[in-house]
């Protein structure tokens, strides 16, 4: 019975997919993937990437429609680096909770309180935000970018757990704000060690928006990018994987005979799991839901992004 209802997924799946690969022709478009999308979507993407990789090949598309399977704010990202595209995302409420866990009022109380501090904003941030921001990173790119800002004073928002972690790399006060990625910030320190316990040989990577206590523990801290180049270099077999269960699908294509151990059944982003490869579908048959970024906004938050991606282009 099982494996009739996992046949007939199948046989949906590629007649999605191809319609897919149709309409993409028929649109001049490039299907770009979030490593945390489904594997079915990552399968038909064009490129695959994180946050900062994403963003890059946004910048560079000669596309005329950008499908975006992600979170809202990094369509935005795409819309806000190739205004006169069309931007699309498979469903709308494809959000990001810890980008909705700062907005533009309380920021500008905190830059009042810190006139002299430069915000730094983590690309997990609304366009309004970004607007308001002397420059955008990465979990990639953190470091360099926070060097590189002209003050020794930074605002950073608005994850509290990537902001612990690049402040250990410098001098500069770091006025950090309290937000958190769900996903992320629930793996305990209890579930690193039970796995530990079990995989006693297993490497433990994990991604900055984690924990300290959690972060660590572990034997390789990264971006996804990063995660994902260390358990392929590495001559261990086994790895405790710290970040979003979407990651499996590139870890077990790019190294088939090692061992990924997600360290949390809980390690998995509800909202990036919102798309599917119908509403892909749907989105290229439709062009909607569509991105639109005011334009004052945007020119505000380009700046900021484009700040990023000159001080740190790759
Ligand atoms: S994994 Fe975390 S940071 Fe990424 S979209 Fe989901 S909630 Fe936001």
């Amino acid at each position: 019975m099982e494996a009739l209802a996992l046949q007939k997924k199948e046989q949906r799946n590629a007649e999605l997919r191809e319609r897919l690969l149709q309409l993409k022709k028929e649109r001049n478009a490039i299907i770009l993937a979030h490593f945390y999308q489904r594997p079915e979507i990552q399968e038909v993407a064009d490129f695959i990437g994180d946050s900062f990789g994403l963003a890059q090949k946004a910048k560079e598309t000669e596309a005329d429609v950008i499908l975006f399977c992600g979170v809202h704010f990094m369509g935005e990202s795409a819309k806000i680096l190739n205004p006169n595209k069309t931007v699309i995302i498979p469903d709308e409420r494809a959000g990001c909770p810890m980008a909705d866990m700062v907005n533009v009022e309380g920021l500008r109380k905190v830059k009042a309180q810190h006139p002299n501090a430069k915000v730094v904003a983590y690309i997990n941030t609304s366009a309004d935000v970004k607007a308001e921001t002397h420059i955008c990173c990465t979990s990639s790119n953190a470091q360099r970018v926070i060097e590189s800002v002209d003050s020794d004073e930074i605002i950073w928002v608005p994850d509290k757990n990537l902001g612990h972690y690049v402040s250990q790399f410098t001098s500069k006060k770091m006025i950090i704000w309290e937000g958190y990625c769900n996903t992320h910030d629930q793996l305990s320190v209890q579930d690193i060690m039970l796995m530990k316990a079990e995989y006693p040989e297993a490497l433990v990577v994990v991604h900055p928006e984690c924990r300290p206590e959690v972060v660590a523990l572990a034997d390789y801290v990264g971006s996804t990018t990063g995660i994902l180049k260390f358990c392929k270099e590495s001559s261990k077999k086994e790895f405790i994987i710290g970040t979003e269960d979407g990651t499996r699908y590139m870890l077990e294509k790019d190294s088939p005979n090692k061992h990924f151990y997600y360290a949390s059944k809980y390690l998995v982003c509800p909202n990036m799991k919102v798309n599917t490869l119908k509403k892909c579908v749907e989105a290229l048959e439709t062009l909607k839901p569509q991105i639109y970024v005011p334009e004052h906004v945007a020119n505000a938050a380009r700046a900021s992004l484009e700040r990023m991606l000159e001080v740190a282009p790759g």
